[in-house]
């Protein structure tokens, strides 16, 4: 038997495409075994399992074999190399505090005057006045308005 390049072609095309060996060698006019050899010295790769080969029925599907990590796992000093986690401080720690103890910037007196002062009422939340400078204030800003209309 002589494996000419042209059947040597055909035999790697067979063996890829998964034809039995008997198969092959019945294609290429040569025996099985020959088939076989020679895919061994051509260093073939291995066969695909015939599976849907006349097995149908009488192999039951394997269990897939858990998969086992290679090498060392992680080390667990990759977790610490952050350091630990920063600890959410609140900011706003004192928040509504300043709006009530801000007290009112109503002028009161002439500027200029050791009479003039701010009124330093309480203000109101939310309001550079106290309640009853904010009332004053905000009827003169909707006097205003209602003039300019
Ligand atoms: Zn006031």
């Amino acid at each position: 038997m002589e494996w000419s390049d042209d059947v040597i072609a055909r035999l790697r095309v067979l063996w890829v495409e998964g034809l039995s060996t008997a198969e092959i060698g019945r294609r290429l006019n040569v025996s099985k075994n020959a088939v076989v050899g020679k895919a061994h010295r051509l260093n073939l790769p291995p066969r695909p399992s015939p599976i849907r080969r006349g097995v149908e029925g009488s192999a039951s599907p394997r269990p897939q074999a858990p998969r086992r990590a290679q090498g060392p796992t992680l080390p667990p000093l990759a977790a610490s190399m952050g350091g630990p986690a920063p600890t959410l401080r609140p900011i706003m720690s004192a928040p509504k505090q300043t709006l009530r103890a801000t007290p009112c910037c109503w002028p009161s007196g002439e500027p200029g005057k050791p009479s003039f002062h701010f009124c330093s009422a309480g203000s109101v939340p939310g309001k550079p006045y106290c309640e009853d400078h904010a009332a004053i204030a905000y009827v003169r800003v909707r006097d205003r308005r209602e003039d300019a209309a």
